[in-house]
């Protein structure tokens, strides 16, 4: 009818006008003859080829478009037989291909095949209709990779998680007895063992926990000197023999307060961006070093504030970085290497922000380069830096509130505080705990709380607790925490993660009490 008409009138006469819409076509049409020889093929089909019409005139399909697998294309041709046979039969099918094309691409084809006939509806021969499903395909692994990664990493943070608890109470114990023992007893250095064995059980679930991202942020008071001293061993190990490794080590350097797993991983992501850059042999040059940054630097490292800050800085002699990479340096997922996760510098600059600083790059292609993180100084009196090695001295007569929900960890509290000379309370949960400062509070001095718990968490309390006990100091403990516990309500300011051992929460608690005066009122005040 008047359609067909129509399209006549724009594209020309009847021939020309089917030619014309198959050739615009963007999928593949193809047709064979009897025998099973391609002798048509529309512009589309020389895309997924990888070659110009000349070349598989005439050929048969398997001949062409075959994967370069030997068994593969044994596979192909007996199906391409068989479905021949279907084809002249008078069947139609569809199905899922995968074809090599002469340009070395493999490609996903979705296939529409039916009998193809001549004007007296003869079957003549075949015709396919194929779609190129490459691309959909890889954004369904891609989406797949990134939903098994997303699952792993939350099974490996549930599992990491109650073995945190287990091993709470194994080293709290094990450290409670050893202080029974005299060093020189065969009990002390078992003892000593299962100290060890546990913690170094603790830092696998700390890997574990950083993983699946939920590690918690533990800054420490430390010298970048014997971060990097320490890691040194690692990056030497990671970058091979044929790469030099040296570290300029200077005299004294101002303290800084950082996660010292999280500052190793900083070195590790860059001398390993630093070995891939570098094409056979050449130099990764660390250094940490003391710096004034004024307001113009301020901007460039990214808007952190003017001040002191300490500089670890890690110089490559590898083929520096083009302008064009340099625009997307720091955006996740964004690599040049056939293997990359494009997950190392958005790490680092992530890191470096966490710290209060942040991350400068300099690089020239062809001489290098140099990527330096600023940390931020930490002021701190010589008194604090010797208070560390003080074991259980850390003692006291106050009361302290435990709110736990895990009955073995929360008698293991008890024990470690009534041991250091403290009274205590306890609760099973944050209702519990409230319930108890309401009859209480006056007798309390210090609150500490566990965050995830049943009826009311750790967060909750706090929060309740800012309302109706504004000066009543809190320090929740965890082993894990999910970034939306954290964000915003300044939870790195007093909290302790899990497992700790005795002599580092008395400590927390000692210094705690310590920076809160015990004349307060507890209590807001009813308005009157
Ligand atoms: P990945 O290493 O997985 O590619 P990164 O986030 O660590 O991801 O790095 C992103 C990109 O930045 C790299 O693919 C590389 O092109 C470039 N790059 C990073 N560090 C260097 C370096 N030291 N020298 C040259 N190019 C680098
Ligand atoms: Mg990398």
């Amino acid at each position: 009818g008047g359609r067909l008409q129509g399209l006549k009138e724009i594209v020309g006469d009847t021939e020309a006008t089917f030619r014309n819409v198959v050739e615009s076509l963007q999928e593949v049409v193809m047709c064979c003859d009897a025998d099973g020889y391609i002798i048509y093929g529309n512009p589309a089909t020389e895309r997924v080829a990888g070659a110009s019409w000349e070349n598989f005139a005439g050929k048969r399909i398997y001949e062409f478009f075959h994967p370069a697998d030997p068994k593969k294309l044994n596979e192909l041709k007996n199906r391409q037989h068989k479905r021949y046979a279907e084809r002249l039969g008078g069947e139609s099918e569809s199905y899922e291909l995968e074809v090599e094309g002469k340009d070395g691409e493999t490609r996903w084809l979705s296939v529409s095949a039916s009998p193809l006939r001549d004007p007296d509806g003869e079957i003549v021969g075949s015709i396919g209709v194929c779609t190129d499903t490459s691309e959909r395909r890889e954004l369904q692994q891609q989406l797949h990779w990134s939903q098994k990664m997303e699952a792993v990493g939350r099974l490996a943070g549930g599992v990491a998680h109650d073995f945190n608890n287990l091993l709470t109470v194994i080293r709290g114990y094990a450290h409670m007895m050893l202080k029974d023992f005299d060093h020189k007893q065969l009990h002390y250095r078992r003892l000593q063992a299962i100290c060890e064995a546990s913690d170094s059980a603790c830092h696998l679930t700390q890997q574990l926990l950083t993983l699946s991202k939920r590690a918690v942020f533990q800054p420490k008071i430390v010298d970048l000197r014997e971060v990097v001293e320490d890691s040194l061993g690692l990056i030497e190990g990671l970058v091979g023999s044929d790469i030099e490794v040296e570290f300029e080590r200077l005299e004294a350097l101002p303290s800084v307060e950082v996660d010292e797993n999280q500052i190793q991983q900083i070195l590790l992501n860059l001398a390993i961006n630093a070995r891939d850059a570098i094409q056979k042999s050449g130099r990764v040059s660390i250094s940490a070093s003391p710096q004034y940054v004024n307001k113009s630097l301020a901007t460039r490292i990214g808007g952190v504030s003017q001040g002191e800050y300490v500089v670890l800085r890690l110089k490559d002699t590898g083929s520096g970085i083009p302008a064009d990479v340099m625009e997307h340096l720091f955006e996740p997922f964004f690599t040049t290497k056939s293997h990359g996760t494009g997950l190392g510098l958005s790490t680092v600059y992530g890191i470096a922000r966490n710290h209060a600083g942040g991350v400068f790059v300099d690089s020239e292609v062809g001489k290098g380069t140099t990527i330096s993180v600023y940390l931020p100084v930490t002021e701190i009196t010589e008194v604090e830096l010797e208070s560390s090695p003080l074991p259980f001295s850390a003692s006291g007569r106050e009361t302290i509130l435990i709110v736990e929900d895990e009955k073995e960890v929360r008698l293991l509290l008890v024990e470690i505080f009534q041991e250091a000379g403290y009274r205590v309370a306890e609760a099973g949960d944050g209702l519990e705990a409230l319930g108890c400062l309401k009859r209480e509070a006056d007798d309390i001095n210090l609150v500490l709380s566990d965050v995830s718990m049943p009826n009311l968490d750790g967060i909750g309390l706090l929060e309740a607790m800012r309302q109706d006990f504004p000066n009543l100091p809190i320090m929740l403990m965890s082993g894990c925490v999910s970034e939306g516990d954290v964000s915003g309500k300044g939870m790195t300011l007093d909290f302790i993660a899990k497992p700790f051992s005795p002599p580092e929460l008395l400590e927390k608690v000692r210094k705690k009490l310590d920076h809160f005066p015990l004349s307060q009122p507890k209590r807001k005040r009813a308005n009157q």
